[in-house]
Order: structure tokens, then sequence, then C-alpha cells
């Protein structure tokens, strides 16, 4: 057990153990010479010789501070101590030389009692070193533990000594002084190692033995003194410091235990403190029966006055580490936000008011954030700029809000915004801002991504009775929000309830089966020449309660009740027919119909959509099957052989909601696919100006051509963006601007066109 430094330069290691065994040979020599001379004490060994040894082991103190620059206060003060003590020995055999008497106390005892204050510093310092937080419990430990000690002594020990030993009581005093000293190092070790987490370290040990065979070696000199003749008392006292200053020293050597990783402090323990008030107590309860001195009287009251103090000092330090857990606990690591368990806290107390029916009613908003597409910035840009994002939100959102507005992050990578006296107004007024905030780019490292969020908003006491509950409604929110790829959402009892949706999902298996759906078209329009070129069908339900319901709402829960290959067979069918209906007025406009990746991944699919195009007698090319980006990427390579074996078949198809999510155009350029659409989200903002956003649908444009693409343009809401891509060079456009999704009958299919691009300009019937 070397330790780090010694190891470094194994000659060294090799050169200091070769000393502290001779060291110790020697002292066992010693051991063996004070027991065959008896009671003869020799000058030049007992004085001379162990004054020189001592000065060896203080020495090597000293050599240890040399040694370890930057960590050199604790060998320096055990060097100080050790120094100390030798030079005692020395004086004193200076002062006995040649036989005369040394009165106690003398000027020895100044050197000999310097050692304990040295040594009590270097202990504290390397308790320090080892445990940050308990230091000061620590030295009033100490001190009350010396103090206690004293005081007993000074009420039961002193004044029999002074009667059996018939010695000065001034010699008796600092004789004292010495076991009372070794005691409260003792203590201070013996705490510490209590407290110190981990296993126990040979360092402590080598000092605890150390100061116990300095208190045995002192007591015994205490029991001789003076001139008794106690031979086994002599022989200990004799050989306990040098013993004592060699342990210490060497104990410098010994790998300390350094700053305990992942393992809690212990609270410093209460045995010591207890101990000192209670001997405290004892003496002046003692006092009021029998004399005791004065001093006594002190040193008890002056025990129990420290006590106070080591209580006071534990209770301070017990509540500030208690904030420090409470604040850690409520803490999310990464963000520096409010964690869940915040959250909970904060609804909790809402709800607890809300139950009182003393205090006025107040309302609570309740946003529950989601980031879209997250996962795919973990994947394309790594998990560090996925930390990196979540940690920027925090200072970003919450500029926005209120200061009684509390941001947590609620998990992974969603939020939670608790917003105070809030009607559902103000809430979603809230959720509007934070998307506008959420929406601008955020710089990791040396790429800026933009992202969007989805939010659920509840609101208590109106939507839930609990906490649990409150954040079930905003989650259910957020996930309607997710679907309808909305931004926001507030919870609705009619759709999000769970009894509900039992009952819907039962009301959409009859739909179902007796297809009792309708489908509105909307126009796609050929920028170049204004022609309606196509039109994507887009399902609704109507409902007898909810009325028209749209497909966002209801498609998930087909989805889980595995409706969506008969839904999809609907579709198909009745697209299909209305596609048949318009041929046979004289108008060829194919249809497309948007599937889910559940479709897809059904082997019947394919036979059911020939099936379907051979029934109304119309070519492959009458049909267009859009796919979502995001589901490709779910199973790209199966995905992959099925839009293979479509397009065989002559069915066009697109890339849905493109620019939504984050997957390269060229790893979808792979497949065999006809049409990209780009999503609203990807083209809203190009008309004002933004040169980046610009630029990039410019050049995915140009890309979808080179891979062989028609690009569609969706969500196209205003004259200025039709505008801006009939520029851009993209093929065709859909949205409000030209037309709303409408059932067949109402669509003016007519060109609509009055002058070319860029000053197209279109005409619709839709409000
Ligand atoms: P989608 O395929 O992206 O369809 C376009 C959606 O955007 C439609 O919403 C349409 O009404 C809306 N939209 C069109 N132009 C604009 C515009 O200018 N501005 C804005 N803000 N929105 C516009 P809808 O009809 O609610 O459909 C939502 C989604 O439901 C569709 O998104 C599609 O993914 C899914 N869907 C619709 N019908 C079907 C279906 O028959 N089968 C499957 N599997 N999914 C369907
Ligand atoms: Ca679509
Ligand atoms: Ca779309």
């Amino acid at each position: 057990m070397i330790s780090a430094d010694a190891r470094r330069a194994p000659h060294r290691g090799w050169l200091l153990w070769a000393v502290y065994g001779v060291l110790g040979a020697v002292l066992l020599a010693y051991l063996v010479s004070l027991v065959v001379r008896a009671d003869n004490s020799s000058e030049l060994v007992d004085g001379w010789l162990v004054a020189a040894f001592e000065f060896v082991g203080s020495g090597l103190c000293f050599l240890r501070a040399w040694l370890s620059p930057g960590r050199r206060a604790v060998p320096l003060a055990f060097g100080v101590g050790t120094l100390s003590w030798a030079v005692g020995d020395l004086l004193l055999t200076m002062e006995s030389s040649g036989g005369a008497t040394v009165p106690t106390p003398s000027i020895a005892d100044v050197f000999y009692l310097g050692f304990y204050p040295a040594l009590y510093v270097g202990l504290v310092l390397l308790v320090r070193r080892q445990a940050r937080d308990v230091t000061s419990a620590m030295w009033l430990d100490g001190i009350v533990a010396g103090l206690g000690a004293a005081g007993v002594c000074a009420a039961f020990i002193f004044g029999t000594l002074v009667r059996t030993t018939g010695a000065d009581p001034a010699a008796v005093a600092t004789n004292l002084a010495y076991p009372m000293g070794d005691l409260i190092l003792l203590a201070l070790v013996v705490g510490v190692s209590a407290i110190l987490p981990g296993r126990r370290n040979a360092q402590w040990v080598f000092i605890a033995v150390a100061c116990a065979v300095n208190a045995a070696g002192d007591t015994a000199n205490l029991l001789k003194a003076p001139g008794g003749d106690f031979g086994f008392a002599t022989i200990f006292d004799a050989v306990a410091w040098p013993t004592a200053i060699l342990l210490i020293s060497l104990a410098l050597w010994l790998p300390g235990r350094g700053k305990a990783l992942g393992v809690a402090h212990k609270a410093p323990g209460m045995i010591l403190p207890a101990l000192g008030a209670a001997s405290g107590l004892a003496i002046l309860l003692f006092g009021s029966f029998h004399p005791v001195s004065a001093v006594a009287l002190g040193l008890a009251t002056a025990t129990l006055v420290v006590v106070g103090l080591r209580f006071w000092v534990s209770v301070v330090q017990m509540r500030a580490l208690t904030h420090k857990r409470h604040r850690q606990a409520v803490t999310d690591d990464l963000t520096g936000l409010g964690n869940r368990r915040q959250l909970f806290y904060l609804l909790n107390d809402f709800f607890a008011d809300a139950a009182d029916p003393t205090t006025p009613r107040r309302d609570l908003g309740l946003l529950f954030i989601d980031l879209d597409h997250f996962k795919e910035i973990n994947d394309s840009f790594g998990h560090s700029a996925g930390d990196e994002l979540l940690r920027q939100l925090g200072p970003r959102l919450i500029g926005s809000l209120r200061s009684t507005d509390v941001l947590v992050r609620v998990g992974g990578d969603e939020l939670g915004v608790v917003i105070m006296d809030a009607d559902i107004e103000y809430a979603t007024a809230v959720a509007r801002r934070l998307i506008a905030k959420l929406e601008e780019p955020f710089v990791l490292d040396a790429v800026s991504v933009r992202i969007s969020a989805s939010i659920g908003i509840a609101s208590a006491p109106t939507d839930a009775g609990d906490s649990a509950g409150l954040l079930r409604c905003a989650d259910l929110a957020m996930y309607r929000a997710k679907l309808r790829a909305s931004s926001y959402e507030t919870y609705r009892k009619d759709i999000d309830e769970d009894g509900n949706r039992l009952r819907l999902v039962e009301e959409l298996r009859t739909a179902t089966q007796e297809g009792r759906f309708l489908l509105h078209f909307q126009p796609q329009v050929n920028l170049g020449t204004g022609e309606v070129t196509a039109v994507e069908a887009l399902l609704r339900w109507p409902h007898p309660r909810l009325g028209l319901v749209p497909p966002l709402d209801f498609l998930p829960l087909a989805e889980e009740a595995g409706l969506m290959p008969l839904i999809t067979d609907w579709v198909v069918d009745q697209a299909l027919a209305q596609s048949a209906t318009w041929r046979a007025a004289g108008r060829d406009v194919p249809v497309s119909v948007n599937v889910s990746v559940s479709n897809l991944l059904d082997k019947r699919f394919i036979p059911s959509v020939s099936e379907a195009l051979g029934r109304h007698h119309l070519p492959g090319s009458a049909l267009t099957v859009e796919i979502t980006e995001t589901s490709i990427i779910s199973d790209f390579d199966e995905c992959k052989r099925v839009i293979g074996e479509l397009r065989t078949l002559g069915i066009g198809v697109a890339i849905d909601d493109f620019g939504a999510g984050f997957t390269s155009l060229a790893y979808l350029g792979t497949l065999a696919v006809s049409e990209l659409k780009l999503d609203r989200t990807f083209i809203t903002g190009i008309a004002e100006g933004a040169d980046r956003d610009l630029a990039l649908v410019r050049a995915t444009i140009e890309l979808g051509h080179a891979l062989g693409m028609r690009v569609v343009a969706e969500g196209v809401e205003d004259d200025a963006t039709l505008t801006v891509l009939g520029g851009a060079g993209c093929d065709i456009a859909q949205g409000f601007f030209i037309s709303h999704p409408m059932p067949a009958a109402d669509l003016v299919l007519a060109a609509v066109v009055v002058s070319g691009p860029p000053q197209l300009s279109v005409a619709s019937n839709a409000g």
C-alpha cells in the first residue's frame, strides 16, 4: 500500500519501505532493551537516541510535504506537531542531563503540548480533503470530547491523583493534559472514520492506533508520576511516543481515501456530543451534592455550551442539506428546470387547495409540450446535440411566460407548463406564443435545426379532479395535436374521454362495416397551366353527435381497432368510383389516396388495389398512393418493395408530408416514387422573404426533379406563396387558397388559370 506518488517512482517506494523497516526494527530493539534493562534508564538510549528517532519520524513527515506539492498542508501540520514533540524530548534530555531532576511543568512541556494543536489542525484538514461538508461539526466534536474529558478529570480524577501520588497539583494538571489531548485526537479520528463513507481506510487506522497508543502511554505516565515505580507503565510510557510518531509519519505515505464517488456521507454521529453532554451534566449534578472544584464546574459548563453549539451547527447543516436534497429532487439535471416530481408537487398543492371549500375557486392551465421528431435530431446529429437543444429550451421559453408560470421537463422531449389563474383562452394564447418561440431555429454546435412541437392543453378543475388525471388530459390533447399536425389542441371530453373512446370505437366499427363515411376531394393544380391535374381524396366521418369528424380524430382509433384495411379498401373503392364517374363525363382526373403504413405492410393490399382498378375499369395511372415520409422510414425495406410493386402496376406513389421530418431526400431517392409532396410547414414562410427557407425549397424541388419526381406543394394558403412556388419550379400546388377539400359534387374542375405564372391567380368557389 504505497500512495500514488510513491508508486510513480518505484525506487523511491522501495527505499521508503526500507527506511520504515529499519525504523521499525530499531523500535523493536528499543522495546527489548527496555525490558532487559528493567528500571535502569540510560541517558543515551532513553534520552538522546529516542529524541533522534523522533526527529527522523518528523523529518519523514516534512519529506512527504516536500514531495507532494499542492497537498502540503496535512504533512506539514503533522511534521510541525511531531517536531514539536521531538524538541520537547530533546529539551528534557538536556535538562535532565547528568541525572538532574526536572520540575514538572518545565519548558519541555510547552513543546510537548505543541504537538496537539498542530495535529488537530492536520487532522481537520485531512477530513476536509476527504469529506467537505462535515468539518465544522467535527471541530466541535473534538472540543466537546476534550472539554468533557477535562471536566471529568478535574472533578473526579485530579483530586484523587494529587492525593494518591502526592504530587504537586501543577504537575498533575500538566500530566493530565497529555492523555486528554490524546483523547481529543482519538475522538476526532474515531468520529471521522464513523462518518466517512466507504471502507475503513488504513491511513485513519494508523492515526487512530497512534492516538490510542499515546493515550495509553500518557495515562501510564500520569499514574507513575512523579518517580513512581510501575515497571510496566514505565516501559509503556517510554515506547508509546516514538511508536506514535512513527505511525503518524507512516500514515502520511499511505494512500488517502480521496473523495468517495457516488456514496452519500453519513451524518456526523451524535455519540461524542452525547457523551460530552452526559459528562457535563454528571459533573453539575455531582457538584450539587459534593464540593467540586471551580475548574471542574467551569469545564462542565463549557462542555454543555459547546454541545449546544454543536447541535445548532448540526441543525443548520441538516436544514441546508434538506434544502439541497429537495432542490435536487425536484430539478432536472440536464436542463436545470423543474422535473416531473415538481410538476406533481405543484398540481397536488393546487388540487388540495381546490378541495377546500373555504378557498375561492382558482383555475389552472396545464400545457403538455412534446417536441416533434426529437428522436431524429438525436439520431442525425448525435445525443449531445439533442441535449444541447433541450438545454436551450428553458431560457428560450421562459421569456414567453409570466414569472408565476412554471416550466418543467416532464421527461425525454416532453415539457410541461403550469399556468395559474388562467382560463383556456389564456392558456391557448401561451401555447401559441411557445410554438412561435420553438419554431425559431436552434443553433447546435455547427448546425442550425428547426423543430416543431405539439402542445396539449387541459385546465383544472374543469377537466380533471387530480394531478394524474389532469396530466392525462393534457397528454391526450397533445396526442391529438400530434396526429392532426395542428401544433396545439385543447382537451375535449367528448373525444378524449376513455368511456367515449370505447363507444367511439364501436360506432367506428359499425360505420366501417356499413361504409358510412364521406370522401372530400381537394384539387391539385398544375402551376404551369392552371389545370386541375388530380384530386386528393380525404376521408370524413359524419357522426350523429360529433358532426363531421376529421380523419386525424378517428384514424388512430381505427388503427388501434384493426379497421384500417377495411377503411382503406372503402376509400380506394369510392375514390376510384368517383374517378370513373369523371372519366365517363370526359374528364380524366386521377385520385390520390392516403394509406397508412399498416396498409402498406398488409399482404392483401396490392391484390385489393389492383382488383379495385379492375372493378372500375381504370388503368393504374388513375390512382396515386400517398405515404408519409415518417411511415416509410419506419420500415424502409418493406416499403421499398411494396412501392416497387405498385409502380409496376402503373400506380403513382407519392411521398407525403415531406420536410416535416428530417429524412434526407437522397435517402428517399432510392425509392421508385413518382411524386414528392412538400409539407405545409416546409413551405410556410417562403413568401415572406426568408431567403434560407426559399433556397431550401428550391433545392428540394430541383433534387426531386433530378430524381424523376413530380413536386407538389401542399397547404398553399395565399397568392404570394403560390407565386413564389411557381418561380421556384414547383409543378403542382394544393391548398385552401386553391380550394378547400369538398364533396365531389361541389368541386369545380375547370382550369382555374387566368394568366400564366408568376401572375397565376385562382378562382375558387370554396368559402
Ligand atoms: P394530408 O394527407 O397531409 O392531407 C392534407 C390535409 O391538409 C387535409 O386535412 C387537408 O384538409 C389539409 N389542407 C389542405 N390544404 C390546406 C391548407 O391550405 N392549409 C391547411 N392548414 N390545411 C390544408 P384532413 O382532411 O384533415 O386530413 C388530415 C390527414 O388525415 C391527411 O393529411 C392524411 O394524412 C390523413 N387522411 C385523410 N384521409 C385519409 C384516408 O383516407 N386514409 C388515411 N390513411 N389517411 C387519411
Ligand atoms: Ca396526403
Ligand atoms: Ca400531406
